[in-house]
Protein backbone atom coordinates (compact mmCIF):
# COMPACT_ATOMS: atom_id res chain seq x y z
CA UNK A 1 0.00 0.00 0.00
CA UNK A 2 1.50 3.18 -0.98
CA UNK A 3 2.24 5.77 1.66
CA UNK A 4 -0.49 8.66 -0.36
CA UNK A 5 -2.98 5.75 0.58
CA UNK A 6 -2.36 5.62 3.97
CA UNK A 7 -2.30 9.44 4.40
CA UNK A 8 -5.84 9.63 2.16
CA UNK A 9 -7.26 7.29 5.47
CA UNK A 10 -6.10 9.18 7.93
CA UNK A 11 -7.53 12.44 5.79
CA UNK A 12 -11.11 10.54 5.97
CA UNK A 13 -10.78 9.62 10.08
CA UNK A 14 -10.11 13.64 10.46
CA UNK A 15 -13.65 13.88 8.65
CA UNK A 16 -15.35 12.98 12.09
CA UNK A 17 -18.45 11.27 10.25
CA UNK A 18 -20.57 9.82 12.97
CA UNK A 19 -20.04 12.87 15.35
CA UNK A 20 -21.55 14.89 12.58
CA UNK A 21 -24.63 13.08 11.85
CA UNK A 22 -25.41 12.86 15.44
CA UNK A 23 -25.40 16.22 15.77
CA UNK A 24 -27.32 16.96 12.78
CA UNK A 25 -29.85 14.12 14.37
CA UNK A 26 -29.84 16.51 17.60
CA UNK A 27 -30.52 19.47 15.56
CA UNK A 28 -33.62 18.30 13.73
CA UNK A 29 -35.18 16.58 16.42
CA UNK A 30 -34.59 20.19 18.43
CA UNK A 31 -36.07 22.01 15.51
CA UNK A 32 -39.11 19.35 15.30
CA UNK A 33 -39.62 19.22 18.72
CA UNK A 34 -39.91 23.07 18.98
CA UNK A 35 -42.32 22.97 16.27
CA UNK A 36 -44.49 20.54 17.63
CA UNK A 37 -44.45 22.30 20.90
CA UNK A 38 -45.65 25.48 19.87
CA UNK A 39 -48.00 23.75 17.80
CA UNK A 40 -49.60 22.31 21.21
CA UNK A 41 -49.15 25.50 23.16
CA UNK A 42 -51.35 27.59 19.96
CA UNK A 43 -53.88 24.78 20.59
CA UNK A 44 -54.19 25.07 24.35
CA UNK A 45 -54.10 28.50 24.67
CA UNK A 46 -56.88 29.05 21.60
CA UNK A 47 -58.97 26.57 24.44
CA UNK A 48 -57.91 28.32 27.30
CA UNK A 49 -58.78 31.63 25.86
CA UNK A 50 -62.89 30.07 24.97
CA UNK A 51 -63.26 28.66 28.77
CA UNK A 52 -61.86 31.72 30.62
CA UNK A 53 -64.01 33.96 27.91
CA UNK A 54 -67.28 31.21 29.06
CA UNK A 55 -66.46 31.35 32.76
CA UNK A 56 -66.30 35.56 32.58
CA UNK A 57 -69.40 35.99 30.74
CA UNK A 58 -71.33 32.97 32.50
CA UNK A 59 -70.00 34.92 36.54
CA UNK A 60 -71.42 38.25 35.11
CA UNK A 61 -74.58 36.53 34.32
CA UNK A 62 -75.03 35.30 37.39
CA UNK A 63 -73.93 38.06 39.33
CA UNK A 64 -76.64 39.79 37.75
CA UNK A 65 -79.15 36.90 38.43
CA UNK A 66 -78.43 36.62 41.77
CA UNK A 67 -78.63 40.44 42.93
CA UNK A 68 -81.37 41.78 40.62
CA UNK A 69 -84.03 40.73 43.08
CA UNK A 70 -82.33 41.65 46.44
CA UNK A 71 -81.74 44.93 45.16
CA UNK A 72 -85.46 45.32 43.36
CA UNK A 73 -86.38 44.22 47.57
CA UNK A 74 -83.61 46.89 48.89
CA UNK A 75 -84.83 49.82 46.73
CA UNK A 76 -88.57 48.86 47.35
CA UNK A 77 -88.02 48.82 51.06
CA UNK A 78 -85.42 51.43 50.62
CA UNK A 79 -83.05 49.42 53.18
CA UNK A 80 -79.42 50.34 52.54
CA UNK A 81 -78.38 48.47 55.46
CA UNK A 82 -79.80 45.27 52.53
CA UNK A 83 -78.14 46.55 49.36
CA UNK A 84 -74.91 47.08 50.99
CA UNK A 85 -74.64 43.05 52.49
CA UNK A 86 -75.62 42.48 48.79
CA UNK A 87 -73.25 44.76 46.91
CA UNK A 88 -70.09 43.51 49.26
CA UNK A 89 -71.28 40.01 48.44
CA UNK A 90 -70.87 41.15 44.23
CA UNK A 91 -67.84 42.72 44.78
CA UNK A 92 -66.44 39.39 45.96
CA UNK A 93 -66.28 38.95 42.06
CA UNK A 94 -63.43 40.21 41.19
CA UNK A 95 -64.17 40.64 37.81
CA UNK A 96 -67.46 43.53 39.56
CA UNK A 97 -65.79 47.41 40.12
CA UNK A 98 -68.36 48.98 41.09
CA UNK A 99 -71.96 48.81 41.85
CA UNK A 100 -74.76 51.31 42.61
CA UNK A 101 -78.85 51.20 43.39
CA UNK A 102 -80.67 53.69 42.40
CA UNK A 103 -84.31 54.92 42.35
CA UNK A 104 -86.22 55.31 39.48
CA UNK A 105 -85.53 59.39 40.18
CA UNK A 106 -81.46 58.89 39.96
CA UNK A 107 -81.35 59.28 43.88
CA UNK A 108 -78.56 56.80 44.58
CA UNK A 109 -79.49 53.96 47.54
CA UNK A 110 -76.05 52.58 47.80
CA UNK A 111 -73.01 52.68 45.88
CA UNK A 112 -69.92 50.91 46.05
CA UNK A 113 -66.53 51.23 44.29
CA UNK A 114 -63.33 49.59 44.24
CA UNK A 115 -60.82 51.23 44.91
CA UNK A 116 -58.73 52.45 41.48
CA UNK A 117 -55.73 50.98 41.08
CA UNK A 118 -56.55 47.45 42.95
CA UNK A 119 -57.10 46.05 39.34
CA UNK A 120 -55.43 47.63 36.68
CA UNK A 121 -57.08 47.49 33.17
CA UNK A 122 -54.47 46.45 30.78
CA UNK A 123 -54.66 46.70 27.11
CA UNK A 124 -55.44 42.87 26.66
CA UNK A 125 -58.33 43.22 28.62
CA UNK A 126 -60.09 45.45 26.00
CA UNK A 127 -58.39 43.13 23.34
CA UNK A 128 -59.28 39.48 24.92
CA UNK A 129 -62.85 40.43 26.38
CA UNK A 130 -64.07 43.79 25.44
CA UNK A 131 -62.39 45.82 28.37
CA UNK A 132 -64.42 47.62 30.68
CA UNK A 133 -67.94 47.09 30.69
CA UNK A 134 -71.36 48.85 31.64
CA UNK A 135 -74.50 47.62 32.76
CA UNK A 136 -77.14 49.49 33.80
CA UNK A 137 -80.32 46.93 34.68
CA UNK A 138 -83.89 48.08 35.66
CA UNK A 139 -84.95 47.46 38.67
CA UNK A 140 -89.29 46.38 38.83
CA UNK A 141 -91.70 45.86 41.54
CA UNK A 142 -92.20 42.43 41.15
CA UNK A 143 -95.41 42.22 43.66
CA UNK A 144 -97.10 44.46 41.23
CA UNK A 145 -99.05 43.17 38.21
CA UNK A 146 -97.85 45.90 35.90
CA UNK A 147 -94.00 45.31 37.13
CA UNK A 148 -93.94 48.94 37.95
CA UNK A 149 -90.44 50.45 36.98
CA UNK A 150 -88.64 51.11 40.57
CA UNK A 151 -85.16 52.19 39.84
CA UNK A 152 -81.97 50.68 38.62
CA UNK A 153 -78.78 48.76 39.18
CA UNK A 154 -75.64 50.03 37.40
CA UNK A 155 -72.63 47.18 37.38
CA UNK A 156 -69.34 47.93 36.05
CA UNK A 157 -67.33 45.01 35.01
CA UNK A 158 -63.61 44.67 34.99
CA UNK A 159 -61.98 41.15 32.90
CA UNK A 160 -58.68 42.28 34.16
CA UNK A 161 -58.86 39.02 36.28
CA UNK A 162 -59.75 36.71 33.81
CA UNK A 163 -57.04 38.63 31.35
CA UNK A 164 -54.41 36.99 34.60
CA UNK A 165 -55.39 34.40 34.97
CA UNK A 166 -55.27 33.65 31.01
CA UNK A 167 -51.85 35.01 30.71
CA UNK A 168 -50.17 33.10 33.32
CA UNK A 169 -52.08 29.87 31.74
CA UNK A 170 -50.56 30.45 28.46
CA UNK A 171 -46.98 31.23 29.87
CA UNK A 172 -47.18 28.07 31.65
CA UNK A 173 -48.36 26.04 29.13
CA UNK A 174 -45.88 27.30 26.48
CA UNK A 175 -42.58 26.80 29.27
CA UNK A 176 -44.24 23.28 29.91
CA UNK A 177 -44.53 22.51 26.71
CA UNK A 178 -41.14 23.61 25.13
CA UNK A 179 -39.45 22.09 28.06
CA UNK A 180 -41.60 18.83 27.39
CA UNK A 181 -40.40 18.95 23.43
CA UNK A 182 -36.75 19.82 24.20
CA UNK A 183 -37.01 16.72 26.91
CA UNK A 184 -38.76 14.71 23.68
CA UNK A 185 -35.73 15.66 21.57
CA UNK A 186 -33.17 15.00 23.67
CA UNK A 187 -34.15 11.17 24.22
CA UNK A 188 -34.92 11.02 20.61
CA UNK A 189 -31.46 12.12 19.63
CA UNK A 190 -29.88 10.03 22.74
CA UNK A 191 -31.71 6.86 20.96
CA UNK A 192 -30.87 7.68 17.12
CA UNK A 193 -27.66 8.16 18.36
CA UNK A 194 -27.17 4.62 19.88
CA UNK A 195 -29.23 3.03 17.35
CA UNK A 196 -27.84 4.43 14.46
CA UNK A 197 -24.88 7.30 14.66
CA UNK A 198 -22.69 5.09 17.43
CA UNK A 199 -22.54 2.09 15.08
CA UNK A 200 -22.01 3.89 11.99
CA UNK A 201 -18.87 5.44 13.33
CA UNK A 202 -17.68 2.46 15.11
CA UNK A 203 -17.88 0.60 11.28
CA UNK A 204 -16.36 3.66 9.75
CA UNK A 205 -13.36 2.97 12.26
CA UNK A 206 -13.52 -0.59 11.54
CA UNK A 207 -13.43 0.57 7.31
CA UNK A 208 -10.49 3.15 7.96
CA UNK A 209 -8.33 0.60 9.91
CA UNK A 210 -8.78 -1.90 7.66
CA UNK A 211 -6.50 -2.38 4.26
CA UNK A 212 -7.73 -5.36 2.03
CA UNK A 213 -4.43 -4.60 -0.12
CA UNK A 214 -2.47 -6.22 2.38
CA UNK A 215 -2.35 -9.98 2.06
CA UNK A 216 -0.51 -10.76 4.56
CA UNK A 217 -3.02 -9.41 7.43
CA UNK A 218 -6.04 -12.10 8.39
CA UNK A 219 -9.33 -10.04 8.21
CA UNK A 220 -11.18 -8.60 10.91
CA UNK A 221 -14.50 -8.91 11.30
CA UNK A 222 -16.63 -5.61 11.18
CA UNK A 223 -17.55 -4.26 15.12
CA UNK A 224 -20.32 -6.57 16.75
CA UNK A 225 -23.78 -5.28 16.17
CA UNK A 226 -26.18 -7.14 17.24
CA UNK A 227 -29.17 -6.00 15.41
CA UNK A 228 -30.00 -7.60 12.06
CA UNK A 229 -30.73 -4.64 9.96
CA UNK A 230 -28.92 -2.72 7.08
CA UNK A 231 -25.80 -1.50 9.60
CA UNK A 232 -24.81 -5.17 10.13
CA UNK A 233 -25.93 -5.78 6.38
CA UNK A 234 -23.24 -2.90 5.48
CA UNK A 235 -20.90 -4.16 7.86
CA UNK A 236 -21.26 -7.68 5.94
CA UNK A 237 -21.38 -6.32 2.73
CA UNK A 238 -18.02 -4.18 3.55
CA UNK A 239 -16.21 -7.74 4.42
CA UNK A 240 -17.37 -9.24 1.38
CA UNK A 241 -16.33 -6.01 -0.39
CA UNK A 242 -12.99 -6.42 0.90
CA UNK A 243 -12.45 -10.16 0.20
CA UNK A 244 -13.36 -9.36 -3.40
CA UNK A 245 -10.86 -6.78 -3.40
CA UNK A 246 -7.63 -8.88 -2.00
CA UNK A 247 -9.21 -11.63 -4.82
CA UNK A 248 -8.94 -9.17 -7.30
CA UNK A 249 -5.32 -8.08 -5.97
CA UNK A 250 -4.00 -11.43 -6.01
CA UNK A 251 -5.07 -12.23 -9.64
CA UNK A 252 -3.89 -8.33 -10.61
CA UNK A 253 -0.24 -9.76 -9.10
CA UNK A 254 -0.85 -13.40 -10.25
CA UNK A 255 -1.04 -12.31 -13.82
CA UNK A 256 1.35 -9.76 -13.49
CA UNK A 257 4.40 -12.42 -12.00
CA UNK A 258 2.93 -14.65 -15.32
CA UNK A 259 3.50 -11.53 -17.10
CA UNK A 260 7.36 -11.03 -16.07
CA UNK A 261 7.32 -14.67 -16.97
CA UNK A 262 6.11 -14.88 -20.59
CA UNK A 263 8.44 -11.83 -20.85
CA UNK A 264 11.84 -13.24 -20.03
CA UNK A 265 10.99 -16.34 -21.89
CA UNK A 266 9.86 -14.35 -24.59
CA UNK A 267 13.46 -12.71 -24.25
CA UNK A 268 14.99 -16.16 -24.16
CA UNK A 269 13.28 -17.14 -26.98
CA UNK A 270 14.23 -14.33 -28.71
CA UNK A 271 17.66 -14.85 -27.72
CA UNK A 272 17.88 -18.50 -28.71
CA UNK A 273 15.94 -17.12 -32.26
CA UNK A 274 18.64 -14.76 -33.13
CA UNK A 275 20.87 -17.31 -32.57
CA UNK A 276 19.50 -19.42 -34.58
CA UNK A 277 19.05 -16.98 -37.65
CA UNK A 278 22.82 -16.05 -37.04
CA UNK A 279 23.92 -19.53 -37.71
CA UNK A 280 21.50 -19.51 -40.27
CA UNK A 281 22.59 -16.74 -41.96
CA UNK A 282 26.67 -17.89 -41.73
CA UNK A 283 25.49 -20.94 -43.05
CA UNK A 284 23.79 -19.05 -45.87
CA UNK A 285 26.81 -17.40 -46.59
CA UNK A 286 29.12 -20.56 -46.64
CA UNK A 287 27.13 -21.89 -48.94
CA UNK A 288 26.50 -18.47 -50.98
CA UNK A 289 30.47 -18.70 -51.20
CA UNK A 290 31.49 -22.16 -51.22
CA UNK A 291 31.20 -24.87 -53.78
CA UNK A 292 29.22 -27.88 -52.22
CA UNK A 293 31.17 -30.84 -53.31
CA UNK A 294 34.58 -29.90 -52.82
CA UNK A 295 34.18 -26.99 -50.09
CA UNK A 296 36.37 -24.91 -51.90
CA UNK A 297 35.66 -21.29 -52.13
CA UNK A 298 33.34 -20.60 -55.64
CA UNK A 299 34.09 -18.45 -58.42
CA UNK A 300 31.97 -15.57 -56.95
CA UNK A 301 34.23 -15.47 -54.35
CA UNK A 302 37.46 -16.02 -56.25
CA UNK A 303 36.70 -13.31 -58.26
CA UNK A 304 35.95 -10.82 -55.60
CA UNK A 305 39.22 -12.06 -53.81
CA UNK A 306 40.89 -11.39 -57.37
CA UNK A 307 39.84 -8.02 -57.92
CA UNK A 308 41.03 -7.08 -54.30
CA UNK A 309 44.46 -8.60 -55.21
CA UNK A 310 44.24 -6.50 -58.22
CA UNK A 311 43.77 -3.30 -55.92
CA UNK A 312 47.11 -4.19 -54.03
CA UNK A 313 48.71 -5.10 -57.46
CA UNK A 314 48.02 -1.07 -58.78
CA UNK A 315 48.50 0.60 -55.74
CA UNK A 316 51.40 -1.34 -53.55
CA UNK A 317 53.35 -3.10 -56.51
CA UNK A 318 52.68 -6.21 -54.96
CA UNK A 319 52.61 -9.31 -57.51
CA UNK A 320 49.64 -11.85 -57.77
CA UNK A 321 49.42 -14.38 -59.97
CA UNK A 322 46.43 -17.00 -61.02
CA UNK A 323 46.47 -20.63 -62.23
CA UNK A 324 43.76 -21.59 -64.42
CA UNK A 325 43.67 -25.79 -64.41
CA UNK A 326 41.46 -28.18 -65.93
CA UNK A 327 41.67 -31.57 -65.56
CA UNK A 328 42.10 -33.53 -68.93
CA UNK A 329 39.57 -36.32 -70.48
CA UNK A 330 37.27 -35.56 -67.54
CA UNK A 331 34.21 -36.44 -69.63
CA UNK A 332 35.72 -39.98 -70.83
CA UNK A 333 36.72 -40.44 -66.70
CA UNK A 334 33.08 -39.74 -66.44
CA UNK A 335 31.58 -41.89 -69.66
CA UNK A 336 34.11 -44.63 -68.45
CA UNK A 337 33.74 -45.20 -64.14
CA UNK A 338 30.73 -43.33 -63.85
CA UNK A 339 29.50 -39.55 -62.22
CA UNK A 340 30.26 -40.35 -58.96
CA UNK A 341 33.82 -41.64 -59.68
CA UNK A 342 34.19 -37.95 -61.31
CA UNK A 343 32.81 -36.50 -58.30
CA UNK A 344 35.42 -38.39 -55.87
CA UNK A 345 38.44 -37.41 -58.32
CA UNK A 346 37.15 -33.79 -57.66
CA UNK A 347 36.89 -33.72 -53.84
CA UNK A 348 40.12 -36.03 -53.81
CA UNK A 349 41.61 -32.95 -56.28
CA UNK A 350 40.32 -30.44 -54.05
CA UNK A 351 41.78 -31.52 -51.04
CA UNK A 352 44.85 -32.12 -52.74
CA UNK A 353 45.15 -28.57 -53.72
CA UNK A 354 44.16 -27.40 -50.03
CA UNK A 355 46.90 -29.43 -48.39
CA UNK A 356 49.52 -28.19 -51.14
CA UNK A 357 49.14 -24.62 -50.50
CA UNK A 358 49.66 -21.92 -48.37
CA UNK A 359 47.35 -20.11 -46.24
CA UNK A 360 47.74 -17.11 -48.15
CA UNK A 361 46.72 -18.75 -51.18
CA UNK A 362 43.19 -19.19 -53.01
CA UNK A 363 41.79 -22.36 -54.59
CA UNK A 364 38.86 -22.23 -56.05
CA UNK A 365 36.33 -24.43 -58.05
CA UNK A 366 35.28 -22.34 -61.08
CA UNK A 367 32.74 -24.79 -62.44
CA UNK A 368 32.57 -28.14 -63.86
CA UNK A 369 36.39 -29.78 -63.57
CA UNK A 370 37.67 -26.58 -63.74
CA UNK A 371 40.09 -24.58 -61.07
CA UNK A 372 41.22 -21.58 -60.24
CA UNK A 373 44.14 -20.66 -58.01
CA UNK A 374 45.14 -17.00 -56.42
CA UNK A 375 48.83 -16.94 -55.79
CA UNK A 376 49.01 -13.32 -54.11
CA UNK A 377 52.35 -11.78 -53.82
CA UNK A 378 53.32 -14.33 -56.42
CA UNK A 379 55.77 -13.66 -58.94
CA UNK A 380 55.05 -15.57 -62.94
CA UNK A 381 58.33 -18.09 -61.64
CA UNK A 382 57.26 -19.08 -58.56
CA UNK A 383 53.52 -19.03 -59.67
CA UNK A 384 55.31 -22.10 -63.18
CA UNK A 385 57.10 -23.82 -60.22
CA UNK A 386 54.02 -24.47 -58.33
CA UNK A 387 51.63 -25.54 -60.94
CA UNK A 388 54.57 -28.00 -61.96
CA UNK A 389 54.72 -29.16 -58.63
CA UNK A 390 50.58 -29.45 -58.31
CA UNK A 391 50.61 -30.71 -62.13
CA UNK A 392 52.90 -33.60 -60.83
CA UNK A 393 51.20 -34.70 -57.65
CA UNK A 394 47.42 -34.75 -59.64
CA UNK A 395 49.35 -37.19 -62.29
CA UNK A 396 50.84 -39.55 -59.19
CA UNK A 397 47.60 -39.02 -57.67
CA UNK A 398 45.69 -42.49 -57.41
CA UNK A 399 41.66 -41.74 -56.43
CA UNK A 400 40.52 -44.76 -54.69
CA UNK A 401 36.99 -45.62 -56.27
CA UNK A 402 35.01 -48.28 -56.45
CA UNK A 403 37.51 -51.15 -55.82
CA UNK A 404 39.74 -49.35 -58.23
CA UNK A 405 42.63 -46.73 -58.29
CA UNK A 406 41.39 -43.81 -60.62
CA UNK A 407 44.04 -41.96 -62.04
CA UNK A 408 44.23 -38.49 -64.10
CA UNK A 409 46.19 -36.05 -65.15
CA UNK A 410 45.50 -32.02 -65.56
CA UNK A 411 46.55 -29.37 -67.75
CA UNK A 412 47.48 -25.37 -66.72
CA UNK A 413 47.26 -21.79 -67.59
CA UNK A 414 49.53 -19.77 -65.83
CA UNK A 415 49.35 -15.70 -65.85
CA UNK A 416 51.80 -13.32 -63.40
CA UNK A 417 51.20 -9.50 -62.86
CA UNK A 418 54.63 -8.70 -62.25
CA UNK A 419 56.17 -5.52 -60.30
CA UNK A 420 57.40 -2.18 -61.37
CA UNK A 421 61.13 -3.14 -61.69
CA UNK A 422 60.37 -6.70 -63.49
CA UNK A 423 57.92 -5.11 -66.24
CA UNK A 424 60.76 -2.20 -66.91
CA UNK A 425 62.93 -5.51 -67.22
CA UNK A 426 60.66 -6.54 -69.90
CA UNK A 427 60.25 -5.65 -73.63
CA UNK A 428 58.79 -2.03 -74.78
CA UNK A 429 55.35 -3.75 -76.10
CA UNK A 430 54.89 -5.08 -72.71
CA UNK A 431 56.08 -2.73 -70.60
CA UNK A 432 53.27 -0.56 -72.46
CA UNK A 433 50.63 -3.42 -72.52
CA UNK A 434 50.69 -3.96 -68.44
CA UNK A 435 50.55 0.08 -68.13
CA UNK A 436 47.26 -0.19 -70.34
CA UNK A 437 45.94 -3.13 -68.16
CA UNK A 438 46.81 -1.10 -64.38
CA UNK A 439 44.67 1.83 -65.72
CA UNK A 440 41.89 -0.63 -66.54
CA UNK A 441 38.92 -0.89 -63.44
CA UNK A 442 39.31 -4.29 -61.07
CA UNK A 443 36.33 -5.86 -62.99
CA UNK A 444 37.52 -5.27 -66.39
CA UNK A 445 41.22 -6.34 -65.40
CA UNK A 446 39.61 -9.60 -63.74
CA UNK A 447 38.01 -10.66 -67.44
CA UNK A 448 41.12 -9.97 -69.04
CA UNK A 449 43.18 -11.64 -66.85
CA UNK A 450 40.58 -15.00 -67.09
CA UNK A 451 40.66 -14.79 -70.83
CA UNK A 452 44.08 -14.94 -71.18
CA UNK A 453 44.70 -17.45 -68.52
CA UNK A 454 41.86 -19.61 -70.35
CA UNK A 455 43.84 -18.88 -73.56
CA UNK A 456 46.92 -20.40 -72.09
CA UNK A 457 44.96 -23.15 -70.71
CA UNK A 458 43.80 -24.07 -73.76
CA UNK A 459 47.16 -23.50 -75.41
CA UNK A 460 48.18 -26.28 -72.88
CA UNK A 461 45.53 -28.32 -73.96
CA UNK A 462 46.34 -27.96 -77.52
CA UNK A 463 49.55 -29.06 -76.92
CA UNK A 464 48.60 -32.71 -75.90
CA UNK A 465 47.70 -31.56 -72.24
CA UNK A 466 49.20 -32.78 -68.85
CA UNK A 467 51.55 -29.56 -68.92
CA UNK A 468 51.50 -26.04 -67.95
CA UNK A 469 51.73 -22.98 -70.31
CA UNK A 470 51.77 -19.17 -69.22
CA UNK A 471 50.09 -16.47 -70.87
CA UNK A 472 51.56 -14.58 -73.78
CA UNK A 473 51.77 -10.73 -72.29
CA UNK A 474 52.41 -9.68 -75.92
CA UNK A 475 48.99 -10.80 -76.75
CA UNK A 476 47.29 -8.58 -74.38
CA UNK A 477 46.56 -5.67 -76.47
CA UNK A 478 44.32 -8.59 -78.26
CA UNK A 479 42.73 -9.40 -75.53
CA UNK A 480 41.72 -6.08 -73.99
CA UNK A 481 40.07 -5.27 -77.37
CA UNK A 482 37.97 -8.82 -77.75
P1 LIG B 1 39.46 -31.75 -71.95
O1 LIG B 1 40.68 -32.60 -71.80
O2 LIG B 1 39.48 -31.08 -73.33
O3 LIG B 1 39.21 -30.86 -70.93
O4 LIG B 1 38.29 -32.79 -72.12
P2 LIG B 1 37.16 -32.92 -71.03
O5 LIG B 1 36.42 -34.18 -71.34
O6 LIG B 1 37.71 -32.85 -69.70
O7 LIG B 1 36.27 -31.69 -71.34
P3 LIG B 1 34.73 -31.40 -71.48
O8 LIG B 1 34.51 -29.99 -71.26
O9 LIG B 1 34.33 -31.96 -72.81
O10 LIG B 1 34.02 -32.26 -70.43
C1 LIG B 1 33.85 -31.85 -69.14
C2 LIG B 1 33.05 -32.85 -68.41
O11 LIG B 1 33.05 -32.70 -67.06
C3 LIG B 1 31.65 -32.88 -68.90
C4 LIG B 1 30.82 -33.05 -67.65
O12 LIG B 1 30.07 -34.22 -67.71
C5 LIG B 1 31.85 -33.26 -66.57
N1 LIG B 1 31.45 -32.60 -65.36
C6 LIG B 1 31.17 -31.28 -65.17
N2 LIG B 1 30.85 -31.06 -63.87
C7 LIG B 1 30.91 -32.25 -63.20
C8 LIG B 1 30.69 -32.67 -61.87
O13 LIG B 1 30.36 -31.90 -60.98
N3 LIG B 1 30.87 -33.99 -61.57
C9 LIG B 1 31.22 -34.87 -62.50
N4 LIG B 1 31.37 -36.12 -62.14
N5 LIG B 1 31.39 -34.50 -63.78
C10 LIG B 1 31.28 -33.22 -64.16
MG1 LIG C 1 36.72 -28.34 -68.95
MG1 LIG D 1 38.69 -31.14 -69.06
Amino acid sequence: MSKTGRDDYQDLSALKLGSSVAARQLKYSLFAATLLGLAITVFQIGSDYRWIGDVYRQSNQRVVDSSMPVAAEAVLKNDAALAEVMVHGMMLQRSVSRVEIRYQDGAVLYQQKRPDGQIATSRWAKQLFGGLQRLEIPLHNSALPSSEKIGAMVIELNPQVFVTIFMSRSAWSFLANMVFAVAMAGVFATLSYFVSSKPLVKLAHYIVKADPTDAKRSFEMPPMHRHDDEIQLLGSVTVGLFGMIREQIGQLQRARDDLLDANVNLEARVEMRTRELNEAMGKLEVLASTDPLTGLANRRVFMTRLEENLSVWKRRDIPVSILLLDIDRFKLLNDTYGHQAGDAVLVSLSKLLKDSLRDIDLPARLGGEEFAILLPGEELEGALILAERLRMAIEQEAVAFGGRHLNCTSSFGVISLPTQTRIAEMDAEVAENMAMLKSRENTDLADILYSMVDAALYRAKEAGRNRCVSADLTDIAEQMNA
